[in-house]
């Protein structure tokens, strides 16, 4: 998406020189750094890894920020994981700032499709391999280089080290959606009242090298259904074309959430929404998606539309036999898990119950239906018309040599960004971060450009400094 770029003749300024050089000497660390904390895998889910692994990553994180002289601790949030929290206040009459970053990672999903061991850092041409590379530990690491440049060879816990204060928040268990750190700020707000501005670095770039601001985020919630039919599997020969199917009935109730097109097809939830930022090239958006030649973009409207101005709908996954092991019998349970994607201006709770509605009133055959929904995720809309936004969206440029920083939405849910704007209304909010489209966060072979690391550090660091120099 290169294409997308503007540049313009860029002579550097005299800070990003200086502070450019640092981050440069800088990067050897960075990538220490990047290979310890992958290597640590801190999935939030005791059904998968030891939760003694989320602890030691939760002290390496500690660790790493005592160091750089923000007093952080490991702090138990209401699932029992810990986030790594901490306060440096500011030096009279300056603002402060709040970094938020995970260092939970995804699970990990089949390893076999994995080229390389997901929790070694490994490189090919010029890209960091690894679970959590780009999602969320390339921030985390961004975070640590930003303050290391900024204090320079000031120690740590020289009063003057920095030009801003911080909050530090290192969350523990983001992508289990259990909404744990929500409920802690809501139940200890005045720490995140602290902040003046909220960089929330687990967003991404719009195109490798081109910086990026989200200003939307759909909101999500996950909507479980269950069809039963029968005491039990009947033998398909004996008792199939007459016994009710519950995996038929299923099947049948999804097909009707898309029309032909490829639209949602379910009452009360209107898909006809604009964005108004910034365009998402066709052929740049099959290329990201990594679409096999021949298929086609499903639904109406432009791909920016779809992504990040409308709901959509996405099976997670179907409770059904597998294809090795079936036996020839009908099915008396079938089960679904479904994400509906909320975007700015609807609401999720609306849409949630359009859906449930929809999915009883659509099954046939009288089968039983029961639904449960998970947390709901509100959408988010930034206020793009603050100072601080300004100023993070010119550094930015300077860290990426004048190529100028645009406004897009994101396509996944973060949340908290919501609890903080209920807790801290006066606090400005900008997410940003180190994936570009090739990093496949959440998926496997997740990856990361050491170069945007090396950029959005500096573009942070040179927003601190220029927000301490206002000051
Ligand atoms: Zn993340």
């Amino acid at each position: 998406m290169t294409d997308e770029a503007v540049q313009t003749p860029f002579t550097p300024p005299a800070d990003r020189v200086e502070i450019g050089a640092r981050i440069d000497a800088l990067m050897p660390q960075v990538l220490t750094d990047l290979t310890e904390i992958v290597a640590i895998p801190s999935i939030a889910d005791e059904r998968v890894v030891d939760p003694a692994e989320c602890v030691r990553a939760a002290e390496w994180v500690r660790d790493a920020f005592l160091t750089e002289g923000i007093p952080v601790e490991l702090t138990e949030t209401p699932d029992g994981t810990y986030a790594v929290i901490g306060h440096r206040p500011a030096p009279a009459g300056a603002p402060t700032v709040l970094l938020y970053c995970h260092y939970d990672v995804q699970p990990i999903l089949d390893e076999h499709e994995w080229l390389s061991p997901p929790f070694e850092l490994t490189e090919r041409d010029g890209r960091l391999y690894g679970r959590g590379s780009a999602d969320c530990k390339g921030n985390l690491v961004a975070h640590l280089a930003a303050l290391r440049a900024l204090r320079a060879d000031t120690a740590a816990t020289d009063p003057a080290a920095y030009p801003v204060g911080f909050v530090l928040v290192a969350e523990g268990s983001e992508e289990q959606g259990r909404a744990s750190l929500d409920r802690y700020a809501e139940a200890n707000p005045e720490l995140f009242r602290k902040a003046d501005v909220i960089l929330i670095q687990d967003a991404g770039n719009f195109a490798n090298g081109v910086p990026t601001l989200t200003t939307s985020l759909r909101g999500a919630v996950d909507v479980v259904v269950e069809v039963s039919a029968l005491e039990a599997s009947l033998h398909s020969g004996e008792f199939g074309g007459a016994a009710p199917d519950a995996l038929a009935a299923l099947i049948r109730m999804l097909a009707t959430l898309r029309d032909e097109r490829g639209d949602l097809s379910v009452p009360g939830i209107p898909t006809d929404q604009v964005w108004p930022g910034v365009e998402y090239g066709e052929d740049a958006f099959r290329s990201d998606a990594g679409m096999l030649d021949g298929t086609e973009r499903i639904g109406s409207g432009a791909v920016a539309d779809q992504l990040w101005a409308r709901p959509t709908l996405t099976v997670l996954g179907i409770d059904a036999p597998r294809v090795v092991g079936a036996v020839a019998a009908i099915q008396p349970r079938a089960a679904a898990k479904l994400n509906l994607r909320v975007p700015p201006g609807a609401d999720p709770a609306a849409l949630r119950d359009a859906l449930i509605a929809h999915l009883h009133a659509i099954a046939p055959w009288g089968v039983k239906v029961e639904t449960s929904a998970g947390e709901l995720g509100h959408p988010f809309s930034a206020d793009t018309t603050g100072e601080s936004f300004t100023l993070l969206s010119d550094a930015l440029t300077d860290a990426y040599d004048g190529v100028a920083t645009v406004t897009s939405g994101g396509g996944g849910s973060i949340p908290l960004t919501n609890v903080l704007a209920g807790i801290n209304p006066e606090a400005e909010i900008v997410l940003l971060g180190v994936p570009d489209p090739e990093s496949r966060i959440h998926s496997t072979n997740e990856s990361v450009d050491p170069n945007e690391i090396r950029r959005i550090a500096l573009g942070e660091a040179l927003f601190l400094q220029r927000l301490g120099a206002r000051a």
